[in-house]
C-alpha cells in the first residue's frame, strides 16, 4: 500500500477521541482481496469497547446537539475538504482493503465526500413547520431534533461511501455515532475517522469499533440491548437486517434498512441498444457486480434479444480483469472465496437448467478472486439466479414478449431495491416507471446513485432513505409545540 501520508492507516479502535486497541490486544487481519496477502491486523473489539463507544456518544451527545447548526455545518464542510485532499490516498485504501480499480474507488471517495458536503448544507436549512393555529390563543410549531446516539453498520462493498451516507446526516441533524465497519474494509473507515478528527469534530462523536466477522454479532449486540442507543441505521444483507430489526424491538429504536436487492434491467423492443448496453455495464459490472443497485436480472424483449446479448458480449470482452495496482483495470477481484463459490454456483446451476455461456462462467485465469465477466442466455426464472442477489460479474439475460409480461417478472420478487429499463415510447416510460415496485428506476440510464436523490428500497429491501432533502428526517424526530394563552385578555 504505497500512501502520500502513511498514518492514515489505524489498527485501532476510535472511542471517545482515542485511539484504542481491544481490551486484551485481540487483533483481526485485513487482507487485501486481489492476491490474499496480509495488509495489516486490527483491533479486533468485543462488547468492552462497544459500551465504552456508547458511553463516549452518550457523553458527546449534549455538546454536539448543543451547537448551533451553523457550527456543525462548518465542521462538516471542514472534513469534506480533507476528504478531497486526501482523495488519493483514501481511493488506494479502499482499492487495497476492497479490490476495485483505481478509477472506481476515485469514485467512490468523490461519492461518499459529497455526502458529507451535501449534509453540511443541509445542516443549515433544517427548518420547522408553524401550522395555522386551530383557536385564537395559541400558537402551533413544529421543531426537528436530533434522535440522540446512533448505531451504523456498514457492509464491504463501499467501505467509506455507506458509512459516510450514515454518519454525515446522523452529525448534521446533531447525532453522535457509533459505527461497526465489514471485517474485510475497516481501513478506510478508520481513516475518515481520523480526518473528521483533525477537522475538528470533537471526541466522542464519532467513534468506530471495528471487529472480526467473529466478533461482529458481540458487538452490535450491545448496541441492540443499549436504550441509549435510540437508533440503528444498517447496510447489507436482508437477512441480517431482518435480524437487527428484530433485536430493536426491545428498545424500540429507530430504524434504517439499506437491505439486499434484485434488480431488474429491462431493454423494451424500442430501446437505444447501444444506450442499453452501455447502461447494463455501469449497472451490471461496476465494482464487478458486487453493489445494491446491480441489475441482478437482464429482461431482454423477444425482437431484440440476439442483437442486444451479441452486442453485450463483446463490450463485456472487453472489460480488463486486473488487480487495481494495474492503471487500465476496469473489473477488481471478488471480495472472497465464498463470493467467487456463489457466482460459481449459479453459473453452474444456470447451465445445468439448460442456460448458455455466451461469455466467460468460470474462475478467471488470474486465480484467487478473480472471476470471468459472465453472460449467459437462455435463462429462466427457475434458476437460482433468478431470486438470489448472485452480487457478480454475471448478467444473465431472461426473454420476455409482451411490456405486462416485463413488469410481472419485474416485480416477481419480495425486493424492491433499484430496477433500470431502457425504452423510447414516452406512455411506455411513464407506466412502467409507476408500475415497477422498487424505490428507485433509472429510465435510459444505468447510473443512479447520487448525494441529491434519495437511496432506498421498498418490501425486503428496507426502508429510509439517505441522502437527498429527505435524508436528515431520518435521524430526527419531529416535535409539536403548543403554546397556549396568547389571547388579548383585555379583549
Ligand atoms: P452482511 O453480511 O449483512 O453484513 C453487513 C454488516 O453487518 C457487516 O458489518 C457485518 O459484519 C455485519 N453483520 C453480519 N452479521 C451480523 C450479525 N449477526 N449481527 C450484527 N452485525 C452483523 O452483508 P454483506 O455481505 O457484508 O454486504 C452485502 C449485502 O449488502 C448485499 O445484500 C447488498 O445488497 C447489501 N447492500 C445494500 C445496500 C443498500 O443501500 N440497500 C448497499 C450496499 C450493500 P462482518 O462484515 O464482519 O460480517
Amino acid at each position: 500500500m504505497k500512501l502520500e501520508r502513511l498514518n492514515l492507516v489505524e489498527n485501532n479502535a476510535l472511542i471517545n477521541g482515542a485511539w484504542t486497541q481491544e481490551a486484551s490486544g485481540r487483533v483481526f487481519p485485513v487482507l487485501n482481496p486481489a492476491d490474499g496477502t496480509l495488509l495489516t491486523e486490527v483491533a479486533d473489539c468485543g462488547a468492552v469497547e462497544a459500551k465504552a463507544a456508547v458511553d463516549a456518544a452518550n457523553k458527546a451527545f449534549p455538546l454536539w446537539s448543543g451547537k448551533l447548526h451553523k457550527e456543525r455545518a462548518q465542521l462538516l464542510r471542514r472534513w469534506f475538504d480533507l476528504l478531497m485532499v486526501h482523495r488519493e490516498d483514501l481511493a488506494r485504501l479502499i482499492s487495497s482493503e476492497q479490490g476495485k480499480c483505481m478509477a472506481e474507488s476515485r469514485g467512490e471517495v468523490d461519492y461518499g465526500a459529497a455526502y458529507v458536503e451535501w449534509f453540511a448544507e443541509e445542516a443549515k436549512r433544517d427548518y420547522g413547520d408553524v401550522i395555522p393555529e386551530p383557536l385564537k390563543d395559541r400558537k402551533v410549531i413544529v421543531i426537528r431534533q436530533p434522535v440522540g446516539v446512533v448505531a451504523c453498520i456498514t457492509p464491504w462493498n463501499f467501505p467509506i461511501a455507506m458509512i459516510a451516507r450514515k454518519i454525515a446526516p446522523a452529525l448534521a441533524a446533531g447525532c453522535t455515532v457509533v459505527c461497526k465497519p465489514a471485517e474485510d474494509t475497516p481501513l478506510s473507515s478508520l481513516a475518515i475517522a481520523k480526518l473528521a478528527e483533525e477537522a475538528g469534530i470533537p471526541p466522542g462523536v464519532i467513534n468506530i469499533v471495528p471487529a472480526s466477522r467473529q466478533r461482529a454479532a458481540e458487538v452490535v449486540d450491545v448496541w441492540l440491548a443499549d436504550g441509549r442507543v435510540r437508533k440503528l441505521t444498517f447496510t447489507g444483507s436482508t437477512p441480517v437486517g431482518k435480524h437487527l430489526a428484530r433485536e430493536s424491538a426491545n428498545t424500540l429504536k429507530r430504524l434504517s434498512m439499506e437491505l439486499g436487492g434484485n434488480a431488474p434491467f429491462i431493454v423494451f423492443d424500442d430501446a437505444d441498444l447501444d444506450a442499453a448496453v452501455e447502461g447494463a455495464l455501469v449497472a451490471k459490472f461496476r465494482n464487478s457486480g458486487q453493489t445494491c443497485v446491480c441489475a441482478n436480472r437482464l429482461l431482454v424483449q423477444d425482437g431484440v434479444y440476439d442483437a442486444f446479448a451479441a452486442k453485450l458480449a463483446l463490450a463485456v470482452a472487453k472489460l480488463k480483469v486486473a488487480p487495481a495496482t494495474d492503471p487500465d483495470a476496469e473489473q477488481g477481484p471478488l471480495i472472497n472465496e465464498k463470493a467467487i463459490a456463489k457466482v460459481e454456483d449459479h453459473v453452474q446451476d444456470a447451465v445445468s437448467k439448460g442456460a448458455k455461456v455466451l461469455l466467460g462462467g468460470k474462475r478467471h485465469a488470474l486465480g484467487g478472486n478473480f472471476f470471468e465477466p459472465t453472460v449467459l442466455i437462455d435463462v429462466t426464472t427457475e434458476m437460482k439466479l433468478c431470486s438470489e442477489e448472485t452480487f457478480g460479474p454475471l448478467a444473465p439475460l431472461f426473454r420476455f414478449k409482451t411490456e405486462a409480461e416485463a413488469v410481472a417478472l419485474a416485480n416477481d420478487t419480495p425486493f424492491g431495491l433499484a430496477a433500470y429499463f431502457y425504452s423510447k415510447d414516452l406512455g411506455r416510460v411513464w407506466r412502467v416507471a409507476e408500475e415497477l415496485q422498487v424505490g428507485m428506476v433509472g429510465i435510459n440510464e444505468g447510473r443512479i446513485s447520487t448525494e441529491v436523490a434519495p437511496f432506498g428500497g421498498i418490501k425486503e429491501s428496507g426502508y429510509g432513505r439517505e441522502g437527498s432533502k429527505y435524508g436528515m428526517e431520518d435521524y430526527q424526530y419531529i416535535k409539536y409545540l403548543c403554546m397556549g394563552g396568547l389571547g388579548d385578555p383585555t379583549n
